[in-house]
């Protein structure tokens, strides 16, 4: 039997996973992907908003000669403190459910090809993060190849007529990015002004841009239909149809709650974020915790983040050892 599982190696399960390891726990981290697969999937060149000092876990220092990291940087990071604290970590193997029993749980996985293990552990985090289910715009067209929620990198679209759908971080960098390699870029935005959120070195180029007019930046607009080579708008208060090779939906994206549900833990009616202690990032279930965005509300999964994220493993972890029945046993 497993004391701890951990399902998820994104910075926050490592976090959760190296503080559990300190303790003597040995903890077993189930990932159904790479790992920190979230910072591979991230736009090749991104650099981070946080300063590095913000993204360590396990008081590793995170040493760079940038002000702030870029992805390349902290995928070398997240590797290194899995690798320096020897963490056990099955890779490309899903937790497809999970199953009370009397002395914890049953861990149901499948891998790649579809082998099924079960496991037993004691205690389970949960730390399944958000990165695989984009913000879906329920339109027409969002299926076709030309439309896509995950921006990797410009060249590709030299040339193209682009449309980005979204006005925060991720749209901005990827417009930006876009306009130095030739292509036609108009951002379609639902809000009525530039997003607050925008990274404050960035936006002043960013506006630049688009009061030069070689950024087209629509505001109270919205797409309603993706074609082969045009896309409907709602602008405003009239529609328009406008010529487009990509779509970049870059809406943002909201935790599955599926593996919790299943188990029966507790939602707030009103901020949908799951019931949980948060001093100790337990859930209604005894014995199952959360770590990392997972525990943030649906609608607002920008409220955790990897420099607050990165915390709860501590909480947990405190909270497993306090209740000392794991050791003796
Ligand atoms: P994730 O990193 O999403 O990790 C969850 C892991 O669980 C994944 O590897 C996934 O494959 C795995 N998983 C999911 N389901 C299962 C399953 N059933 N079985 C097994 N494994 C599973 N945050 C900052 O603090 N600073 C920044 O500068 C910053 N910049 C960002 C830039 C971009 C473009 C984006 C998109 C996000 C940025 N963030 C930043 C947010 C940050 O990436 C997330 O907050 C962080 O990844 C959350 O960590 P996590 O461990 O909770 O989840």
């Amino acid at each position: 039997m497993e004391q701890v599982i951990v399902i998820g190696a994104g910075p926050c399960g490592l976090s959760a996973a190296v503080a559990l390891q300190r303790e003597g726990l040995s903890p077993l981290v189930i990932e159904k992907s790479c790992i920190v697969n979230a910072i591979y999937l991230y736009p090749t060149y991104l650099q981070f908003f946080s300063t590095p000092e913000l993204l360590e876990i396990g008081g590793y220092p995170f040493s760079t000669p940038h002000e702030k990291p870029y992805r390349q940087e902290a995928l070398v990071y997240y590797r290194e403190v899995a690798r320096r604290e020897q963490l056990r970590i099955n890779s490309y193997e899903e937790v497809v459910s999970i199953e009370p029993i009397d002395t914890g749980f049953n861990v149901h996985t499948a891998d790649q090809f579809g082998k099924k293990k079960v496991y037993t552990a004691k205690k389970v985090v949960v730390a399944t993060g958000y990165f695989d289910h984009p913000n879906m715009l329920g339109i027409p067209g969002e299926d076709l190849p030309k439309t896509t929620h995950y921006y990797k990198e410009a060249h590709p679209y030299s040339g193209t007529k682009v449309a980005i759908i979204g006005g925060n971080n991720s749209a901005v960098d990827a417009a930006m990015d876009l306009l130095r390699v030739g292509a036609e870029v108009t951002v379609i935005y639902r809000g009525k002004d530039f997003s607050a959120n925008i990274k404050p070195w960035v936006r002043p180029l960013f506006e630049s841009m688009v009061n030069k007019g070689r950024i087209q930046m629509w505001f109270n607009s919205q797409v309603e239909q993706i074609d082969e080579h045009s896309i409907l708008v709602r602008k405003e208060n009239e529609h328009v149809t406008l010529d487009n090779d990509f779509v970049l939906a870059l809406t943002g994206f909201r935790p599955d709650r599926e593996l919790l549900t299943s188990l029966g833990v507790g939602f707030h009616e009103e901020t949908n974020a799951p019931s949980i202690n948060p001093e100790t990032m337990e859930t209604s279930i005894p014995g199952l915790y959360v770590a990392g965005v997972v525990a943030s509300s649906k609608y607002a999964a920008n409220e955790i983040f990897i420099e607050t994220g990165r915390m709860h493993g501590l909480a947990i972890t405190k909270h497993i050892v306090s209740t000392n029945t794991l050791q003796s046993s």
